[in-house]
């Protein structure tokens, strides 16, 4: 991820913090200079904010290892101001295993806060819970209360935070997929207006949370639209194979032509029906500007490509196209081409499954 440095990698997950994170501390310790004026309370004010983001990244370790037995790797975890992110490679099938993936994480933070409630029950510190405040108590006390708040605000049944995929893995123990989270992304953009209202009478704070909420949901609402469209639908049924190709014997030239001849912008260079590399448009562009079209196509091509095999399904092949930064994968049998997918031909496909799906439910 751009903008974020690795801080460390523990149980084989690096742990990134993003620069922003940095702008956070700042604040933090400007905030306790102006209040306190002594460099003592700037430290424990930063070390405070520290610590509580530890307990951040122990709760998406809980996410994550959790994850990982069902099998599911984590790309990486990164740290925001407004929180951590664990950046799983998908979320389990089955919701019985989505519900305890989603758990594992506010889990964790109950355990923290438990552990702490006894360190300070024994050591005879502790004040009582009518008296804790984030400003003032001991250390202990205010670890203890942020780690309730992030239980608290984590089990807000509204996506992106884990009360939202809590919701809809329990309707999705009754009912389908898509439908489970259709129902939990509208309840999540409910629970967003309220917050949103009862901000604006004086909490801003809310209304930030408010935007975040809504924008998850329909994010999670459209990914999960696309999924459900995707999974168990041969490639072959979705693959361009009408297309136009280049010869390794070819010039930019003969690749502008091709450019602007239709509106296709990538295009599979071929050596005796074999795929030896793709041209793309940007490196089409970039290319004509140093070199001029006299240049062969052999020479700007990517040899390097992600290819697909036929017999793929197509969300497998569509978590391909997200992850390399191509636009276009050549679908390959035997060293022949076959067909191609691109973004947009994805696009197209989950814009007529959702056609025909209307047209189902009207007739249905
Ligand atoms: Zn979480």
């Amino acid at each position: 991820m751009k903008w974020a440095s690795r801080i460390g990698t523990f149980a084989g997950i690096s742990v990134y913090v993003h620069a922003t994170f940095l702008l956070l501390i700042i604040w933090i310790g400007v905030s306790y200079w102006r209040a306190e004026q002594s460099i003592p309370a700037v430290v424990s004010g930063i070390v405070f904010i520290l610590a509580l983001f530890g307990c951040v990244v122990l709760h998406e370790f809980g996410h994550a290892l959790t994850a990982r037995r069902y099998g599911i790797r984590t790309r990486d975890i990164t740290l925001f101001p407004i929180g951590g992110v664990a950046r799983l490679e998908r979320m389990p099938d089955d919701p019985r295993q989505e519900l305890l993936v989603a758990v594992a994480g506010p889990a964790v933070n109950v355990v923290i806060a438990a552990l702490l409630f006894v360190v300070l029950a024994m050591s005879g510190t502790f004040a009582g819970f009518d008296q804790l405040s984030v400003a003032r108590g001991s250390f202990l006390e205010r670890l203890m209360l942020v780690n309730i708040w992030l239980v608290v605000f984590n089990l807000i049944p509204a996506f992106p935070m884990d009360g939202g995929r809590m919701l809809r893995a329990a309707l999705a123990m009754r009912m389908d997929y898509a439908r489970a989270t259709r129902s939990a992304a509208n309840l999540g953009q409910g629970i967003a207006l309220l917050f949103g209202l009862v901000g604006l009478m004086g909490n801003p704070f809310l209304v930030f949370i408010a935007l975040f909420v809504w924008i998850g949901a329909a994010q999670e609402s459209a990914a999960t639209q696309m999924k459900f469209a995707l999974s168990g639908t041969p490639l072959t049924r979705a693959m361009m194979t009408v297309f136009r190709t280049l010869s390794v014997h070819d010039t930019l030239g003969a690749a502008v032509s091709a450019l602007l001849a239709g509106s296709q912008q990538d295009f599979p260079v071929l050596d005796d029906g074999r795929v030896v590399g793709v041209l793309t448009r940007t490196d089409l562009l970039a290319a004509l500007a140093r070199e001029g079209d006299g240049t062969p196509v052999t020479s700007v091509m990517q040899r390097a490509f992600i290819a697909a095999d036929p017999s793929e399904m197509l969300d497998t092949v569509f978590e391909r196209l997200q992850a390399c930064t191509c636009r276009t994968v050549p679908v390959v049998r035997g060293g022949q081409l076959v067909g191609l997918v691109t973004m947009e031909n994805v696009g197209e496909f989950v814009s007529v499954q959702a056609a025909l799906g209307a047209t189902r439910r009207a007739q249905g």
